[in-house]
């Protein structure tokens, strides 16, 4: 993985733009979660293209999620196995809060599909806890989520998605991208050096010297 891919804020921008078209004909998202911290900037730019005039923007829910190596241990030899932990989530005891939840067309929005740990986990606790509140309620009302990524790497994941989710097209990244590290601009300590990287990398690619 040595190549560092360098992505702007205009160019964050430019990729919610160009996919909310898409959102917004396929998805016709009534709220959005998104998780944090990768998935809060876009989710944000995003809510501007998918605000239909005269309408109230869509609401944005945030969860937290993060991804942590458990080491290998004498009596753990397997590969090092990846957990993940909810630093944040959704208010479970405000019944009215998940009710706002079910029957609804969500949204879910990160920033990057590595190896999809994180966007199984989220779907996964997702569904069941928008199930539980749905029994809890005895509401009727079936909640679909469909899932929005910046970047998707083309590797092997290790985490897998609902098939009807994938069947039915309700994935969308606005680029696949080859196995190489994202340099996010919110993660930079200097914003210019990071810009001046991205256009170099441009420069470079629209030269054919790739
Ligand atoms: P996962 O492996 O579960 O798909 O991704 C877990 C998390 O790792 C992502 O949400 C993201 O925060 C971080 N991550 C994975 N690949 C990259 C990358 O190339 N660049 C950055 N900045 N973060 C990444």
């Amino acid at each position: 993985m040595a190549e560092k891919l360098y992505v702007t804020y205009n160019d964050v921008h430019n990729l919610c733009k160009e996919s909310a078209e898409h959102i917004l004909a396929n998805f016709q998202p009534q709220l959005m979660i998104a998780i944090g911290g990768g998935g809060y900037v876009p989710a944000r730019i995003l809510r501007s293209f998918l605000k239909k005039p005269g309408n109230p923007n869509i609401p944005i829910q945030a969860i937290g999620l993060s991804l942590y190596e458990q080491l290998a241990t004498d009596s753990v030899v397997e590969e090092p196995g990846k957990k993940v932990t909810r630093t944040q989530w959704l208010d479970l005891t405000s019944l009215g809060e998940m009710k706002n939840l079910i029957g609804k067309k969500i949204l879910i929005v990160d920033e990057v599909d590595d190896t999809r740990t994180t966007l199984e986990y989220a779907v996964k606790e997702l569904e069941k806890d928008v199930e539980l509140a749905r029994q809890k309620l005895g509401v009727d009302g079936k909640t679909e989520f469909s899932i929005f990524v910046l970047h998707n790497k083309q590797k092997e994941k290790k985490g897998t998605l609902p098939k009807d989710m994938m069947d039915e097209g309700r994935y969308l990244a606005a680029r696949t991208v080859g196995d190489e590290w994202i340099c996010y601009p919110w993660e930079a300590g200097d914003i210019e050096e990071h810009d001046e990287h991205a256009r170099q990398a441009k420069a470079k690619k629209a030269n054919g010297s790739s």
